[in-house]
């Protein structure tokens, strides 16, 4: 089979390796499309910690192949997404954190080759009304959905969302699904701000032509948002949303800010209005129900460009410029 090799930095190498066979409690997906992420872009420019050679690619469905002892044979042709790490239910982290942070994973090989090997477990079969394509995009809505749902909506809120890549879409869209009155979407791009209108958000506004700050204060008669999302990954951005935010209101962090970066914001005035600060990182216990609610959103256009496995990097690339909203790479064929 054909793997994406990634060897540090910007370096991918289409390289020829054996057809991998499953192990015990194992399943080989043949590929249909990884969606490029954040965090590939970040680790090809050395901001998110990641070991070289490796295969990259995460987020990803595909069609089961082959099936390793214990796992029924039925399952061969099933269409699938699937989770990067399994879990054993067991563990402190599983018992007292979220499923997705088990100290006893498996985590799955990268996907950006033409066949990959999950545990059985990882692999879930897709519901009615999903497709392959749009299945990929599970992995970051259900981090979105796990974030949206860290802090309780009060009754008519008014809540900010600062980014439209594809996680701000998503927030946008669970944020509003949860009773937000009026979402308020900053975002540069234009054709970002339009998808942003598809997925929910009531006011739009370009960061560049109109102060977010003037857009927040009058939308909210001068007290600020109940709750605001970073979803880009800045920690000016982050400091921005603590701004923004109404006495007790609260801030989620949903974008990954760089390792080391420090909060910039004024730690008086965050602690005299008693602003609540969240992470929220990662897909919590949601990956399974976001397959589910994936249907019921409206994603056309989400998927904004197809490239085949040899043009990982450009892929990568690509998305790291801000093109388009959700690229993905196809290793068996567009
Ligand atoms: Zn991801
Ligand atoms: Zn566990």
């Amino acid at each position: 089979m054909k793997v994406a090799m990634w060897h540090g930095a910007g370096k991918f190498v289409i390289e020829e390796k054996p057809d991998p066979s499953p192990g015990p409690g194992q399943v080989v997906i043949k590929v249909d499309t990884v969606g490029v992420c954040g965090t590939d872009v970040h680790i090809t420019q050395g901001l998110f910690p990641a070991t070289a050679p490796s295969v990259l690619g995460h987020e990803f469905s595909g069609t089961i192949a082959a099936t390793g002892k214990g796992v029924g044979r039925r399952r061969v042709g099933e269409q699938v997404v699937c989770d990067i790490t399994s879990h054993c239910g067991k563990c402190a982290n599983c018992r007292e954190w979220t499923i997705s942070r088990c100290e006893n994973s498996q985590r799955s090989s990268g996907a950006l080759a033409e066949f990959s090997v999950v545990p059985a477990q990882s692999a879930h079969r897709l519901p009615e009304g999903l497709d392959l394509e749009t299945a990929a995009l599970t992995e970051p809505a259900s981090c979105c959905l796990s974030g949206s749902e860290m802090w309780p909506m009060p009754k008519d809120a008014v809540v900010l969302v600062i980014g439209g890549g594809i996680m701000g879409q998503f927030t946008v869209a669970f944020l509003k699904r949860r009773g937000a009155k009026t979402v308020i979407l900053s975002e540069p791009v234009a054709s970002r701000r339009e998808l942003g209108r598809q997925m929910g958000a009531d006011v739009l506004n370009d960061p560049r032509a109109e102060d977010l700050g003037e857009v927040v204060m009058r939308e909210t008669n001068g007290r600020g948002v109940h709750i605001a999302a970073e979803v880009v990954g800045k920690t000016e951005l982050v400091g921005r949303c603590i701004e923004l935010t109404r006495p007790r209101g609260n801030v989620l962090m949903i974008g990954v800010c760089p390792q080391k970066s420090i909060l910039p914001t004024d730690m008086y005035d965050f602690h005299y209005r008693e602003i609540g600060l969240r992470g929220a990182f990662g897909r919590g216990n949601c990956f399974k129900r976001t397959l589910h609610v994936l249907p019921e959103l409206n994603l056309n256009g989400v998927i904004s460009a197809r490239y085949p496995l040899e043009r990982t990097y450009d892929a990568i690339y690509d998305s790291g410029q801000g093109r388009g909203v959700k690229l993905v790479v196809k290793p068996n064929g567009i």
